[in-house]
């Protein structure tokens, strides 16, 4: 299934939307995205060199840490679980095969 990033997502009754942008606010210049739960806005970097894939799973990554922020859990979000979460759950959703005639 081939995977678009959204304009915007809602969670727990939160509206995020989605900005690119050259560099996020108030962050070093190599982070490549992150959530600000206060305004609602998921900021990706997106480079014209990245593929699809790697701005795709920086928006999971961002979308896991949403989850978690919603969920209350894991307050401090381990980076390294949110990161693997992210790839795996992207990698769940881009290889998801339907038939048309299967139930
Ligand atoms: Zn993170």
């Amino acid at each position: 299934m081939k995977f678009i990033i959204p304009d915007s997502f809602e969670i727990a009754g939160r509206t995020y939307e989605v900005k690119y942008v050259k560099k996020c606010t108030d962050c070093s210049d190599d982070v490549t995205g992150q959530v600000r739960y206060g305004a609602g806005v998921v900021e990706l970097v997106k480079n014209i060199e990245d593929c699809d894939d790697a701005t795709n799973v920086v928006f999971f990554h961002e979308l896991v840490h949403s989850i978690l922020f919603a969920m209350r859990e894991n307050p401090r979000h381990d980076e390294k679980f949110v990161s693997r979460f992210a790839e795996l759950l992207y990698q769940a959703i881009k290889t998801m095969e339907k038939e048309e005639n299967n139930g």
